[in-house]
């Protein structure tokens, strides 16, 4: 018999359940079996009746893009009592539903747990009252569950993200941001209380993201009882140094080391009488819970939604129930109690006021985060060590501009000088290295720079050559660098290495280089994931939406022209984004025989009653059949059936602040590569160079030398040689275009 699952979202709502519903529906239909949709959570089940209904491909049509989520979510009293969960045993098994997908916080997933414990009895206590037939009762001896963690406040373990997390930090961030300039133009002091109950991940996160002044966490209180002299001393001094504004972030699970609740009403007090000024409190409350889904958001729940289907159709009686979440950026799945108990353990490590275990608990990006966060809060560097020798590093932006590059040479900037070092800033990217325009950086030279987009430094695409060499290793020399950081594409990799090559005729050469990888295209090698990527998804992912809002009305396609040059990334990843049917990447090539598949499969689509296409073609996909070609072909062919426009993105992809995630990634990958090029600069003494680039592989950061680039390149197509997102085309590819139509009858 067909396979029957449900799928229900509980406890509180989170962006991107909508996207995870979407996949399980699909992913379950397309691989043969039924879904049920178990409307409000737990109560449904316990309910039954109309609220168990099976949804249909169509039925998760245009929802990928609603925050919320469409199937409703409650809180059920019943389902935490025997009974309750016994009647929504009998429910399920009366609609012959024995394989669930739950997303949820702990509690709702704590609670699939049990009841999947306790299914083998209610199965026979069910058969043995006549509720159930018994050959019904003999078809489902178990009960499989698969976790999906739906919560804004990124507080379970098993996942680096919790579904809703990433777009609340986009609320979290455009809320700081807009509070900042308001702030900076009356010279305020700001106390925002952000959500998260007893984890401090959005307020840290938030903070860090929008430049906040001090941050206010449960995990990790301030270490001394007089916290609020040290807090306003922090703040004063910042002023002093010429900052216009203040913002304090206070988590809603704050607390002192004594467990005493910190609410944002009590700093706002303290701020006033010690500080004297007038603080004014902005509690983000509910809006952090709406709005649209984050790219990251949909793809990170679509992705954990198609492999919880895989999960549940797989699952053995004996296997235990899994969570599936993200570990660097691959779903991975852990056994579920096991996450429930790590999270549970966090929780207790606070309540017994035991903060290093619950920091030690939270994990190294966490820790290293709220490292990061104390140094840039500083209104000046810590006095450098008397035997310190102070380094000469010099820092700049290459390629075309990222959205995070700001926030990135902000970081190394102030990290290097907290270190004792000189930070030279050269502007133009290599262009400044020849001309030698450079700045030596103060602390509040970068100040401000967390959230701008673009590139205050400036960048230009050069790759040195000829006499160039010689009036870079001048300037080298002259202004004494010892060590150099270069945040960019592929152009300042490229240079990097021609520095680096030609260390044998040049010996101002021989110093370390570290590069960060800080790009829209995500081409480069050494790193999955590079700082502005994820910035222009989003741009790409907004624009969208409204191109297809503006189409519903009318019978139409739409054919978008996304950057990424000879990489198909960020059209694959707009694709899974945004539910279009077909990517055209560079990596694949386009053909005429692709092009009449696809005008037949929109064709039928459009003659079976769908009202809009969606085609998103990576700008390098093919030089002959641009995007007005394709446009213009499916025009001509479309005839009465529908009609095709063409968007080009262009630059608006560039733009705009970088998003939370490449403002956290940015920081990340400076802070260790500030630390990597100081390091290397004091081993390396004399003693030649290293060349090497940061990167997130594999879920870890590492780094990878230069040496290393022409084997891991296509150095023709400008992308890497492996690029691990191309594994995700068959996912776009199921979710898009309809599987078997599953005819299902209510019972
Ligand atoms: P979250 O899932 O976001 O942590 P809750 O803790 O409110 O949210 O849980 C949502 C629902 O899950 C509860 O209303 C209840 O129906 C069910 N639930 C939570 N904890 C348990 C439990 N220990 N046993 C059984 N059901 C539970």
């Amino acid at each position: 018999m067909v396979k029957r699952i449900g799928v229900l979202t509980s406890g509180g709502d989170a962006s991107g359940m909508n996207a995870a519903v979407r996949a399980v529906v699909r992913a379950g239909l397309a691989r043969g079996a039924e879904v049920y949709a178990i409307y409000e959570g737990y109560q449904g089940m316990v309910d039954g009746g109309e609220r168990i209904r099976p949804l249909a491909w169509n039925d998760v049509g245009g929802i990928l893009h609603r925050g919320g989520t469409i199937i409703g979510t409650a809180r059920c009293a019943e389902f935490r009592e025997r009974e309750g969960r016994k009647r929504a045993a009998r429910n399920l098994l009366l609609r012959e539903i024995d394989a669930l997908v739950v997303i949820g916080g702990d509690g709702s997933l704590t609670g699939a747990n049990l009841l999947r414990q306790e299914w083998g009895d209610f199965v026979r206590e069910l058969a043995q009252a006549g509720e159930v037939p018994q050959e019904v009762a003999d078809r489902h001896p178990h009960l499989a569950i698969v976790g999906l963690v739906g919560s804004i406040d990124n507080d379970m373990a098993g996942t680096d993200m919790t579904i809703g997390a990433d777009t609340a930090l986009h609320r979290i961030t455009e809320a700081i941001d807009a509070i900042n300039s308001t702030a900076a133009s009356h010279q305020r002091t700001f106390v925002v209380e952000v959500m998260g109950r007893g984890c401090g991940y959005l307020a840290l996160m938030g903070g860090l993201s929008g430049g906040a002044d001090w941050v206010l966490i449960p995990e990790s209180p301030p270490d001394v009882d007089d916290w609020e002299d040290k807090m306003c001393e922090v703040l004063k001094a910042g002023r002093a140094a010429g900052r216009r504004d203040s913002i304090v972030v206070v988590a809603e699970g704050a607390r002192d080391r004594h467990g005493k609740p910190i609410t944002s009403q009590y700093v706002q007090q303290v701020l006033e009488q010690k500080l004297g000024v007038d603080a004014r409190v902005t509690i983000l409350g509910h809006v952090q819970r709406g709005g649209a889904p984050s790219a990251f958001d949909r793809n990170l729940s679509t992705l954990c939604g198609v492999a919880a289907v895989e999960e549940v159709l797989n699952a053995k009686p004996d296997s235990p129930a899994y969570l599936i979440g993200l570990r660097g950026n691959r779903v991975a799945r852990t056994p579920l109690m096991e996450c429930v108990e790590r999270t549970h353990a966090i929780n207790a490590a606070i309540q017994a006021n035991d903060y290093d275990k619950a920091m030690e608990l939270r994990g190294t990006s966490f820790r290293e985060a709220f490292q990061t966060l104390r140094t840039l809060v500083r209104a000046l560097p810590h006095m450098a060590h008397p035997d310190l020798r102070r380094r000469r590093l010099a820092v700049l932006t290459a390629g075309a501009p990222a959205p995070g590059m700001n926030t990135a040479v902000r970081v190394a900037v102030r990290l290097g000088l907290d270190k004792g070092h000189t930070m030279l800033a050269v502007r133009h990217g290599f262009q400044g290295l020849i001309d030698d325009d450079i700045q030596e950086c103060a602390w509040m030279t970068v100040s401000g720079w967390a959230t701008m987009g673009g590139s205050e430094l400036g960048v230009s695409r050069e790759v040195p050559s000829g006499a160039d060499l010689y009036a870079i290793a001048r300037t080298i020399e002259r202004r004494q660098i010892e060590g150099l950081l270069v945040i960019g594409g592929w152009s300042g990799y490229q240079a990097a290495m021609v520095l680096h090559r030609e260390r044998t005729n040049f010996p101002a050469f021989n110093i370390p280089i570290v590069c960060l990888p800080a790009t829209i295209d995500n081409n480069l090698p050494g790193s999955e994931l590079s700082v502005g990527a994820d910035t222009a998804l989003n741009n790409i992912v907004e624009a969208v939406d409204k191109i297809k809002q503006s189409a519903v009305a009318t019978r139409r396609c739409f054919v978008v022209e996304v950057m990424g040059r000879q990489c198909g990334y960020l059209a694959l990843m707009s694709a899974l984004a945004t539910g279009a049917e077909r990517a055209y990447l560079a990596e694949e090539g386009i053909t005429l025989a692709d092009l009449q598949a696809d005008l037949a499969m929109l064709s039928e689509g459009f003659r079976q009653g769908k009202r809009l296409g969606l085609i998103i073609r990576n700008e390098g996909a093919n030089p002959i059949y641009t995007t007005s070609f394709i446009t213009s072909l499916f025009e001509e062919e479309g005839g009465n059936l529908f009609q095709v426009r063409q968007a080009i993105l262009g630059h608006l992809q560039q733009g705009g602040d970088p998003s939370p995630f490449d403002r956290i990634l940015a920081t990340r990958l400076a802070a260790l590569a500030i630390a990597r090029l100081q390091e290397l600069v004091e081993s390396v003494d004399g003693n030649g160079a290293i060349a090497e680039c940061i990167g997130l592989t594999g879920g870890r950061i590492q780094f990878t030398s230069l040496e290393d680039v022409p084997r891991l390149m296509d150095m023709e197509r400008m992308r890497p040689k492996q690029q691990w997102w191309m594994d995700l085309r068959s996912i776009a590819r199921m979710l898009a275009q309809p599987g078997p139509q599953v005819v299902t009858k209510s019972l």
